[in-house]
């Protein structure tokens, strides 16, 4: 059986994610939602928050999985015995951000192969803190996350 970990910050997920994993599932047998701190990014969501908000979401589907990292990713992939990450690529600015991690994670564990999947052209800008910015302003993000996600948001933000 093929899993693929697609990791992330999911602060919170978009439909660019969701365009990656729609496509991760078609290569994959199984895929599991790996949510991770980013200690360059302060969250507004708890890694909890993010892990309840992904397996709503997906909890018709029992092959794609929620998880949270606590640690490093390259030790995750070894004690579960995976070997192919997804991460999702956008814009130019993604690449060297995304490349540098490829080539550590293989550093830290060779057995990991990192698979980077384009996202749909409509999704080319689309990131959680543009949303975030959109939702603080009180503009519309409904074409951007799902329903779910957009009412946590303004929970969150709304004043
Ligand atoms: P991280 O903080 O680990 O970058 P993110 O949740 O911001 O976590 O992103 C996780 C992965 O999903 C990254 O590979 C990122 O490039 C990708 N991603 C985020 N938004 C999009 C999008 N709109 N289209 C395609 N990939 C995306």
């Amino acid at each position: 059986m093929k899993t693929g970990v697609y990791a992330g910050s999911f602060d919170p997920i978009t439909f660019g994610h969701i365009d990656i994993i729609t496509r991760a599932e078609k290569l994959f047998d199984e895929v599991v939602l790996l949510v991770a701190e980013n200690k360059k990014k302060k969250a507004l969501f708890s890694l909890n928050e993010r892990k309840e908000m992904l397996e709503e979401l997906f909890k018709e589907k029992k092959h794609i999985k929620v998880e949270v990292l606590n640690g490093l990713l390259a030790e995750f992939m070894r004690e579960k015995g995976f070997h192919f990450v997804i991460r999702g690529l956008r814009a130019i600015s993604d690449f060297e951000f995304e490349f540098q991690h490829s080539i550590m994670n293989k550093e830290l564990n060779p057995e990991i192969e990192t698979v980077f999947l384009m996202t749909d052209r409509k999704y080319f800008y689309l990131s959680s803190g543009m949303v975030k910015e959109i939702v603080e302003l009180k503009g519309n993000a409904k074409e951007f996350v799902p329903k779910l996600v957009e009412q946590k948001l303004k929970e969150k933000l709304g004043k």
